[in-house]
Order: structure tokens, then sequence, then C-alpha cells
């Protein structure tokens, strides 16, 4: 397996209309990446991908649902030539312990974080294949490393998603494609508005932070990091670094 050079990226972005997606939208454009931004904000992704100029596209696609997935990977296609990378990035917060999550509310998250991903793949991958390879990077989080009170939901698809990404690694490598799993810490985006510094202030590196930092990893990640597969990515401040005990 040989890294993908910036510029011969064609890549389907989820949840790229703002926060982290739209920042790695941008810093992809910049690197002569043919890039398409979905989204289920409409308006938001369609002005960034006009704002980011000729090699970038804008189409609605709900992660949850597995025809526009299937549109998306067939307008991609035909739009670049060929699909060879994937950034599985769309993803929801949802506050609540196991006692208070409704049911409704933990299948969503699921649904959006999760499953949403799992179609992603599933859509792609035959488009990847016919490129000869490729790759895909799958959002996680910290929250898919450890366990946060208050985020059940949250927590479970994320560390779903790092399962995933490690039987998709096993199972698409005779393909020449590679599946890394993603994992940020306090970000500073829409996501973690009104979040208090406090969520940040015990971190090796104390701040949040910014979505350009996540997207310089992701272009690595899609590009140079070709000897990796199956791997996990963190980019957090140091936050499950450990602790410092009070000895
Ligand atoms: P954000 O809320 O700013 O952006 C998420 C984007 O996903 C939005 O544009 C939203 O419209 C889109 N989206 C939501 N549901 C969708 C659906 N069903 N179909 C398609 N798009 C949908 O969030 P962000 O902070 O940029 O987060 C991006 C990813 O990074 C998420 O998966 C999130 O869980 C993960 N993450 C974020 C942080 C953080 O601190 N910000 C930390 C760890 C992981």
């Amino acid at each position: 397996m040989t890294g993908i050079q910036s510029k011969d990226l064609r890549v389907i972005l989820t949840g790229g209309a703002r926060g982290i997606g739209a920042a790695a939208a941008q810093t992809l454009a910049k690197a002569g990446a043919r890039v398409m931004i979905t989204d289920i904000l409409d308006e938001e992704g369609r002005a960034l991908a006009d704002e980011l100029g000729a090699n970038v596209l804008y189409r609605r696609l709900d992660v949850t649902n597995a025809s526009e997935w299937q549109a998306a990977v067939d307008e991609a296609e035909k739009a670049f030539g060929q699909l060879n990378a994937l950034f599985n990035n769309a993803g929801i917060l949802s506050l609540g312990s196991v006692a208070d999550c409704t049911p409704e509310g933990f299948r969503r998250v699921i649904d959006v974080n999760l499953t949403g991903i799992f179609l992603g793949m599933r859509a792609a991958v035959p488009a990847l294949r016919r490129a000869g390879g490729g790759v895909i990077v799958n959002t996680s989080s910290t929250a898919g490393l450890q366990g946060y009170g208050g985020l059940a939901a949250y927590v479970a698809s994320k560390w779903g998603v790092r399962g995933l990404t490690k039987a998709a690694a096993l199972d698409l490598a005779p393909d020449a494609i590679r599946v890394i799993s993603l994992h940020p810490g306090p970000i500073r985006t829409p996501m973690t508005e009104g979040m208090s510094d406090e969520v940040v202030a015990s971190q090796p590196i104390p701040r949040f932070g910014e979505p350009e930092e996540v997207a310089r990893m992701v272009v690595f990640l899609l590009t140079d990091a070709s000897f990796s597969t199956g791997s996990e990515f963190v980019i957090d401040g140091g936050a499950v670094t450990g602790q410092v005990l009070p000895l």
C-alpha cells in the first residue's frame, strides 16, 4: 500500500458544513484534493463549497440514509472520475446517563455516529475498489478510548466506531484500502459551544484544540500514513494520557 498524494485525493466527507468537517474541506481543497462536502445543513455546506472553488462540490447526504449514500458515491465518481477516499466525520453529541437516555435517543446516536459510518463504508468500498484502493478515516473520539459519565450513547457509539474500523481494516486490506480511526479530544466547534474551560483544565495541554489542527491530521492520515491501517490516531492535548496522582 502506498500513500496517495493530496492532489490525487478524490474524497467524500460527511458533516462538512461546519466544525471539523469544514476545516478538513478547507485544508484538503488547499492541498489540491477534489472534495465532495456533504451534510444536512444545505445552506452552510453549499456556501462553503462555493467559497472553496471548482474542485469542491456540495451534496446533501444524511448519513443514516443508505440510498442517499449510494447517490453521493455515484455522483462523486462521475464528477471526479474516481473515488479513493472517505472521511466519515458527521456525528452528534447527546447528553444522558444510562438511566436517563431514552431508547429513541440512544438509537438515534448509534444510528448517526455508528450506523452512518457502516453505511458510508458499505456504499464507498465498491468505488474505492474500482479506483484500485484507497483510504477511509472514521471519526471516533477520546470517548471511544475511555468512558465519560453522562454520555452513555455517545461513548457506546464511539467505541463502536473504533471496533468497526478494526474489522473493516482487516476486511479491506486485500483491496489496498486502509481504514483508520480518529480520536479527537475537546475541539472548539459548534458541538462544544458553551462548554467551559474547566473541561480542558486538567489536560497536559490545557486548552481546546482547533478544528484546523484536526484537519491537518486528517490530511496526513489520508495521504502519508501509508503504513497505518486499523490504528487509532489521538489528537486530544494529552487528555487520555493518564492521571497525575496526588502523592
Ligand atoms: P459539529 O456539530 O460542529 O459538526 C457536525 C456536523 O455533522 C454538522 O455540520 C452536522 O450538520 C452534521 N451532521 C449531524 N448529523 C448528520 C447526519 N445525520 N447526516 C449528515 N450530517 C450530519 O461537530 P464537530 O465538533 O465538528 O464534530 C465532528 C466529528 O468529530 C463528530 O463525529 C464528533 O462526534 C467528533 N468529535 C468532536 C469533538 C469535539 O470536541 N468537537 C471531539 C471528539 C470527537
